[in-house]
This record gives C-alpha cells, sequence and structure tokens, in this order.
C-alpha cells in the first residue's frame, strides 16, 4: 500500500489509495505568460496532472496568477529562499507551493506561509536532494543523510501544526535515492513525491528513471512522479506515463515484442512499430496488451498472456491469436482492421 495520508492540489488528489499522479515542470521564463502558458498546455495534453512553475522573484509573481488563471491544471509555486514569494503566490493562486525550509530562513517566515498555506488549505512540500543535505547529517551514509534532511523540514511544519505535507528525497543515484525514499516511507505517513534528479538527456534519462522509479513503484513507495529529462518537458510525462502503463499502474495499451532471432518470419520491429504508432495516433487509451512474435514456433506460447497476438508466418503473412487462441490468419495490409475491430471489441 502506499502511504496513508492524502493531499488535494486543484482538483487532484495525491497518497491514499489515489492512482500515482504524473507531474512535470515548466523550462520557460515566467514572465513570458503566452509561453509558459502554452508548455503546460502541451503537458497536460501529453499527461501531466500537476505543472510546478518556478516563480524564482517579485516581478514573477504577476505573470504567475496570470499563468493560473489561464489553465486548467493545479499549478505548484517552485520557490527559494523568500517566504514572500511562497505567500504571494499561493494568493496569487498556487495550487502547491514547494519550499525548501533550510533556505527559506527563520521560524519565523515559515510561520507567515504555514498560515497562509492553512487559509487557502494548500499542501506543501518539502524535501532534499543531493545539493540540499543538512550539515549535521553530512557524516551518514548518503541515502540517511537525504533522508533526515527531509524529515527534519517535516518535522519543521509539524511544529506548526501543518500537516498538509509532500515529502521527496532525491538523488541521481537510483540506489540511493531508492534507499532514501525506502528509509522515509517507514517513518511518516505522508505522500511522497518521487524522482531521480538530474537524470540527463533523453536516453540517459529513460534508462535511470526506469530503474530509480521502477523499484521504487514496485515496492509501493511512491504517490506522484517527475521524471527529469534535460529539454523539452513533454518528453518527461511521455516517460513518466510509459513506464506506469509497463507497471501496470495506469491505463494503456503495452506492446511487447519478441527480441527476433533467426526462427523470425517477419520483420518483428517494423510491425511492432507500426502497431505502436498506429495506436498512438488514435490515442487509443484501454488496458490492453498486444504482442508481436516472429514465428509460431515460440510465438503463441509467448503471446499467451496478452489480449492480443500477431505472431509472423511464412509469406509476410501473420497469424492472429485473440486471448491466447487462434483468430485467423491474415495477409500484412489486413492486420490493421483485424486489429482495429478486435480493440474496440475487447473491454
Ligand atoms: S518468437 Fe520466434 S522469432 Fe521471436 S524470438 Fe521467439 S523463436 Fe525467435
Amino acid at each position: 500500500m502506499f502511504s496513508k495520508n492524502e493531499v488535494t492540489v486543484g482538483n487532484i488528489k495525491i497518497g491514499g489509495d489515489h492512482h500515482i499522479v504524473i507531474q512535470s515542470m515548466t523550462n520557460t521564463d515566467t514572465i513570458d505568460v503566452q509561453k509558459t502558458v502554452s508548455q503546460i498546455i502541451e503537458l497536460k495534453q501529453a499527461g501531466a496532472e500537476i505543472v510546478r512553475v518556478s516563480v524564482r522573484k517579485k516581478q514573477d509573481l504577476e505573470p504567475f496568477g496570470e499563468i493560473v488563471k489561464r489553465v486548467d491544471v493545479p499549478i505548484v509555486a517552485d520557490i527559494h529562499f523568500d517566504y514572500r514569494l511562497a505567500v504571494q503566490s499561493i494568493k496569487n493562486g498556487a495550487s502547491k507551493v514547494r519550499i525548501n525550509p533550510g533556505n527559506i530562513g527563520s521560524e519565523e517566515k515559515i510561520r507567515e506561509i504555514v498560515k497562509v498555506a492553512k487559509d487557502y488549505k494548500i499542501p506543501i512540500r518539502v524535501g532534499a536532494n543531493s545539493g540540499s543535505i543538512a550539515k549535521e547529517y553530512q557524516n551518514l551514509p548518503i541515502y540517511k543523510a537525504l533522508a533526515e534532511s527531509a524529515l527534519k523540514e517535516v518535522r519543521l511544519l509539524e511544529k506548526e501544526g501543518f500537516f498538509d505535507i509532500v515529502v521527496s528525497v532525491k538523488s541521481t543515484n537510483a540506489k540511493e535515492n531508492f534507499l532514501a525514499n525506502q528509509y522515509i516511507s517507514q517513518r511518516i505517513p505522508y505522500p511522497l513525491h518521487i524522482g531521480v534528479t538530474e537524470a540527463g538527456v533523453y536516453e540517459d534519462a529513460i534508462i535511470l528513471s526506469s530503474a530509480g522509479l521502477g523499484s521504487l513503484l514496485l515496492n509501493d513507495i511512491g504517490d506522484t512522479i517527475r521524471v527529469s529529462v534535460s529539454g523539452n518537458p513533454v518528453k518527461e510525462v511521455q516517460i513518466a506515463k510509459d513506464l506506469l502503463i509497463s507497471l501496470g499502474l495506469k491505463e494503456g495499451i503495452k506492446i511487447i515484442a519478441c527480441p527476433t532471432c533467426a526462427r523470425s518470419e517477419i520483420n518483428v520491429e517494423s510491425w511492432a512499430y507500426q502497431v505502436k504508432n498506429w495506436i498512438k495516433e488514435r490515442n487509443i487509451v484501454k488496458n490492453l496488451s498486444i504482442a508481436v512474435m516472429g514465428c509460431v514456433v515460440n510465438g503463441p506460447g509467448e503471446a499467451r498472456h496478452s489480449d492480443i497476438a500477431i505472431v509472423g508466418t511464412k509469406n509476410t503473412s501473420a497469424a492472429i491469436f485473440l486471448k491466447g487462441k487462434l483468430y485467423g490468419t491474415y495477409k500484412k495490409e489486413e492486420i490493421k482492421e483485424v486489429l482495429s475491430e478486435l480493440i474496440n471489441d475487447l473491454n
């Protein structure tokens, strides 16, 4: 089970028994309202349910308020150093604020943020990453230092009677990331925002995020995820979505394809891509698995656990299996139509 507490971010719930929420962050200049709004819309269309926007200075506050009004996605204000930015962002419509009490300063300033967050019923995310380990924990193993630094921030909020909290601990090292989140999940009831920080460019981020987030999610740790990718944040959302679908934590079509060998009767890679692209174009959202297998030797057996299996036979035709039973044999050009009918009929 995931953590028991839940928080409400706009119209989205995080924690409790709720689904794993996908979030991302804009990388446009907050002052450029139009660009930022466009990016948020793109992120939403890609599947983001919550989007974070940096509020770096006083001049960002007004555009931030304008951005919030122009989108229908809950927006999180990302604040560092200045408590007044957190207070005003909440007043300007933030659905959640992410702060780092360690760099906000005095307890009095944190108290001010808490007071407004309570009035507006806004959750606060706190946490730690490799760059924000508290001095007193620097001799601990890194995962423990990370987790204890985050717990210290949690205690600062709890001391003010504030419990509407989301916590994150992030590392660029998948194992440290796992251990830190595991440690923290055993000690607090608050929803966990998980991610592997600074995961790199697209290909590297896919691997690191799959290892780092997959290991946590398979252990029921994590309530909301943010994949980190250098570049266009839409890619973060796509990776997050694919990861959740592959783990069975989100509705979607899973494409299974054999690695091919000398027995392969069809170009599995090309067929698998065609099926994948065709499903993407039609934006089909169903819980289905479709297997593309190269031959009848192992194909039907390996595909028995799929809803639909396309298995290569001689002369560029393929047999289609439905729930493990032979449905028929078709020419390549007929496959799309048959597949379409079957997908429509299933579920
Ligand atoms: S399904 Fe057939 S072609 Fe694909 S890996 Fe297995 S034996 Fe080889």
